[in-house]
């Protein structure tokens, strides 16, 4: 299968190819030519496999420059009981009939980042072999938290490969920078950048930029790459858990072979959500995409106006991971809902990076429509789910799925949908115990207590069990103390490679 650029479909390259470089040549993104089908009796097989096996059917299918052998070998590392809390890997939750929750947080970062940082390191280690390259590749990873310690997970002790990851001094939780500072292998580097999340990153993006320092990598026989979330082997591996899904439903009798089913996904970025959508264009019976965002709902406008307007206030909220106002993979949806308009794409983009808005035709937009609802919620409408989700089912969610739940419910009360809806859910109620602890006992209950004091006070409230990555962290020491200014940021890189 070969892929093209969201700003050029003529463009024509292999998946390693996509994998290997993140991004086109032209600044778009890579997508592929066509899509696979997998429908009808194929799910029922997929059905009895395990979650290994279902991820090496369906990327096989996307990256048919990759052996069967090599598949299993990168699925198998990832998707195992030793990095996962679980045999499941990705399981689903009843919460009544016909909701469902798919718990994609029992990675070792407990986040949803891990279905695809996993995996991801495997994909490109292949790939630079594949594409006949022989440097060492360097991840450079800016974090504004959950990104950065997937990443160091993810490409922890994978030969061939080196990862870097920068932070905000002041842009992090404790345990987020508790899980960065004690990070071990052999081939990781963690240095705080005095500064804020846009410091790390426009530091990040200068040096990935600068042709002269490339030159010096290469010398030193390295090159630079990217794992972050517009990078082709980052979305595909989120395709899987869809499928997954699906499956689990089949096989516990929860539905029949053929009855659609609704997704519905916390959102920042669009890759989570994307994914759920190539699942639907692939053959997999999925109703509607239900698109939640918090108050930064930029897509929630997107969604019902065919406007989309980045000139507003960012807003910080209690589910950080979706605090973004450029969502850089709706330009895939935007690619594919125009029946591949390169140009048009490309021209929106340009307005978007100039004006900061653009808009879509009626026609677009009612094709986006068909397919997705999208709505939000504010941080007081999130606390106030966990506390009755809690209340009434004795289940505990994070924030971030919180938003998500919130959103189902505002959509089935709208357009009394009873279709059966998985609610996507992204990290562990322990990843954000502070709010979750003030939810479920009262803001009273946070007094006087650190990070760690708040995950057993959590542990104990929802009679839950701390998960091990975070409830390791404590006795873990602190590796990395290195603290930069935004400038000197170069010379952190040129040393922890030893440049020449
Ligand atoms: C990254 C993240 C999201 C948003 O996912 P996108 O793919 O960027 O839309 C939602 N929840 C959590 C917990 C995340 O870490």
């Amino acid at each position: 299968m070969e892929y093209a650029s969201t700003r050029d479909k003529n463009l024509a390259v292999s998946a390693a190819y996509a994998i290997k470089t993140g991004l086109a040549p032209d600044g778009g993104l890579f997508v592929p030519k066509s899509l696979p089908r997998v429908f009808g009796e194929e799910l029922s097989e997929l059905a009895q496999m395990s979650y290994s096996e279902r991820a090496v059917r369906i990327l096989g299918k996307f990256l048919t420059d990759f052996s069967a052998e090599e598949i299993t070998d990168c699925a198998q590392s990832a998707y195992n009981k030793e990095k996962f809390e679980t045999d499941e890997i990705a399981p689903l939750y009843k919460l009544s009939n016909g909701v469902y929750f798919l718990e994609l947080w029992h990675g070792p970062t407990c986040a949803f980042k891990d279905m695809a940082l996993q995996i991801l390191p495997h994909l490109l280690k292949k790939s630079v072999v594949k594409t006949g390259e022989t440097k060492e590749v360097v991840i450079l990873v800016a974090t504004s938290g959950d990104t950065g310690k997937a990443a160091l997970e993810g490409f922890k002790d994978v030969n061939g490969t080196r990862i870097i990851v920068f932070y905000p001094e002041k842009g992090v939780s404790d345990i987020q920078k508790r899980q960065m500072v004690t990070q071990e292998g052999n081939n990781v580097d963690v240095a705080a950048v005095n500064g804020n999340f846009d410091d790390a990153q426009s530091g990040v993006k200068k040096i990935f930029g600068d042709s002269e320092y490339a030159e010096v990598l290469e010398r030193n026989n390295f090159m630079l790459s990217s794992a972050n979330s517009i990078n082709w082997g980052r979305l595909v591996p989120q395709i899987v858990y869809y499928f997954s899904a699906y499956c689990n439903l089949l096989k516990c009798d929860e539905i029949k072979l053929g009855e659609p089913v609704n997704f519905v996904v916390p959102t920042g970025n669009f890759g989570n959500i994307l994914a759920a959508y190539y699942a639907k264009e692939m053959g997999l019976p999925v109703g509607k995409l239900i698109c939640a965002s918090n108050e930064n709902n930029i897509l929630t406008d997107f969604i019902r106006t065919g406007v989309y307007d980045k000139n507003r206030l960012f807003k910080t909220t209690s589910s950080p991971s979706m605090d973004i106002l450029i969502s850089s993979n709706l330009e895939r949806l935007l690619y594919h809902v125009t029946g591949c308009d390169d140009k048009q794409v490309a021209a929106w983009m340009k307005e978007l990076a100039e004006t900061g808005r653009y808009e879509v035709s009626a026609d677009v937009k009612a094709k986006i429509q068909e397919l997705f609802y999208g709505g939000f919620c504010d941080d007081t409408q999130t606390e106030k789910t966990i506390a009755e989700t809690n209340s009434a089912y004795g289940y505990v969610i994070d924030t971030h799925t919180a938003v998500a739940k919130c959103v189902y419910d505002a959509y089935c009360k709208e357009t009394g949908d009873a279709t059966k809806s998985v609610i996507v859910s992204t990290a562990s109620p322990f990843k954000f115990s502070n709010h979750v602890l003030s939810a479920v006992a009262g803001a009273e209950a946070l007094s006087g207590l650190d990070e760690f004091a708040m995950l057993d006070a959590l542990a104990e409230k929802a009679d839950l069990t701390i998960p091990a990555p975070l409830a390791n962290l404590k006795a873990k020491p602190v590796i990395f103390n290195t603290t930069c200014e935004k400038t000197e940021m170069y010379e952190v890189v040129s040393h922890m490679l030893n440049l020449l």
